[in-house]
């Protein structure tokens, strides 16, 4: 059977290509509606997690025949599955919204193939890193020789697509293409050696947040962990599952597997160590990603076993070696949280630990914690107006901690905040850091 048959055997096959038998969990009971930001924002039925799972399941059926109207309902979905933490009766809407993003994907491809910017990005710039590079390359060139400078006060920027300008004033500083190529491959434990972690250090993150993975290494280096970085390991796929690009997100699944696979031959290797909220809950989902396949479940399940958010190995290798000062002015610091990391990673209280033993701290927890804060992989971009309803919000609930930290544990999650800093015109006066940014800095660890 060739591609073409393959696909529109998908799009007539609804109930299979659907998860149709998933959506008879669901009991109408209404008891995520208050979880779901789309739903609290936008207040219609279908852009609430009950109304995706009824649109689903009559699209199976064939009494909804209109894709359109399961478009627009499925594409303002952030997949943050606050619905799934929620929910009494245990429905699995991400298989749900999966299948539906698969669908909608395929009916994309099939319509016209087109090679955007969202394809050209996904397909042939994340999953190589030789080419993330080189983008990385350009943004620190961008940055240093005075082009940043020129485009920001001619106007250029206002003239992007998708207010692509705002978001370009939310780019840290990158290094230089020298320091890049410095990093050692290994970092040997300082003290007693705890555990020997291989480091996941994802695209995105390794190309725009190097420093916050260099962070992390040394971190886990003090920590008492021997860190060593894995030759061949890719994008983990999370940005193509949620674009309904399950078997790219596969093929590059199937890339790193290999690559921890043929590491973990050479040495042993005690964990799989990541920092982003997102990558993480995609690399512990891949078994699920491979279910029934005799080959791949297996190896998957092997890597899903060894994977650990950096929070979890943090506190498992006991009190990080703190410098700061208590007589130091007091930082009032609040936590968004990731979603991806609440809800299918379930790692909640770790973070928590870690930033209650810094000295000089007071946590403010802000009201609705656990709500998404909208940036959602590039849901910010592709629903800029429904992404910044989501985040102003968000940003009220902010204000109201006097917090003049805001942390995250997610590269998509910093962006936004820091974008959220921008619109309340609080600059001067707030600051957004990853976790493992306050930890080093209470570490003395510096860059
Ligand atoms: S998804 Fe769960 S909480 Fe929401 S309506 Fe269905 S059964 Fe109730
Ligand atoms: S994943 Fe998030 S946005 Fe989507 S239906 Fe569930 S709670 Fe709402």
């Amino acid at each position: 059977m060739n591609k073409t048959e393959t696909v529109e055997n998908k799009l007539t096959d609804l109930k299979k290509t659907l998860a149709y038998y998933e959506t008879f969990s669901c009991v109408q009971c209404g008891y995520c509606l208050p979880a779901c930001p789309t739903y609290q924002t936008m207040g219609k039925e279908t852009h609430s997690p009950r109304g995706r799972i009824n649109l689903v399941k009559m699209t199976a059926e064939g009494k909804l025949t209109n894709l359109n109207l399961l478009a627009d309902s499925i594409d303002k979905c952030l997949g943050c599955r606050a619905c799934e933490t929620a929910c009494p009766t245990g429905v699995r809407y991400g298989k749900i919204y999966e299948s539906a993003k698969s669908l909608l994907h395929l009916r994309e491809e099939e319509s016209s193939p087109s090679k955007g910017w969202k394809n050209i990005l996904l397909h042939s710039v994340i999953p190589n890193k030789k080419r993330l590079n080189r983008l990385a390359n350009f943004v620190w060139f961008y940055q240093k020789s005075g082009l940043q400078k020129i485009a920001r006060h001619s106007g250029f920027l206002r003239l992007l697509p998708n207010h692509l300008g705002e978001f370009e004033a939310l780019l840290p500083t990158l290094p230089s293409p020298v320091e890049r190529a410095k990093r050692p491959v290994r970092f040997p434990a300082q003290g007693k050696p705890k555990y020997r972690v291989a480091f996941f250090t994802g695209c995105v993150m390794d190309a725009i947040f190097e420093k916050i993975n260099r962070l992390s290494m040394q971190l886990l280096q003090k920590a008492g962990c021997e860190v060593v970085m894995i030759e061949g390991e890719t994008c983990c796929g999370a940005l193509h599952a949620h674009t309904g690009d399950l078997e790219t997100a596969k093929q590059l699944a199937k890339q790193n597997i290999t690559a921890f696979e043929q590491a973990a031959n050479r040495e042993p290797l005690d964990f799989i160590v990541n920092n982003a909220g997102g990558c993480g809950a995609m690399l512990i989902e891949y078994d699920h990603l491979f279910r029934g396949d005799p080959e791949w479940e297996p190896r998957a399940r092997t890597f899903v076993e060894k994977t650990r958010d950096i929070s979890q190995v943090l506190t498992m290798t006991g009190p990080l070696p703190i410098v700061k000062q208590t007589n130091q002015k007091k930082e009032v610091v609040t936590y968004q949280r990731s979603c991806h990391m609440t809800n299918v990673q379930k790692v909640t209280k770790e973070p928590l630990q870690l930033i209650r033993s810094i000295p000089g701290i007071e946590l403010r927890e802000m009201e609705n914690p656990d709500k998404c804060c909208g940036s959602a992989g590039i849901y910010n971009i592709v629903n800029y107006n429904e992404s910044m309803d989501i985040l102003d919000d968000k940003m009220s609930t902010v204000k109201n901690t006097g917090a003049t930290t805001i942390i995250t544990t997610n590269p998509g999650c910093l962006l936004q905040m820091k974008m959220g800093i921008i619109r309340e015109g609080l600059q001067d006066k707030v600051r957004a850091v990853h976790l493992v940014e306050l930890l080093a800095e209470a570490c003395g660890i510096e860059i």
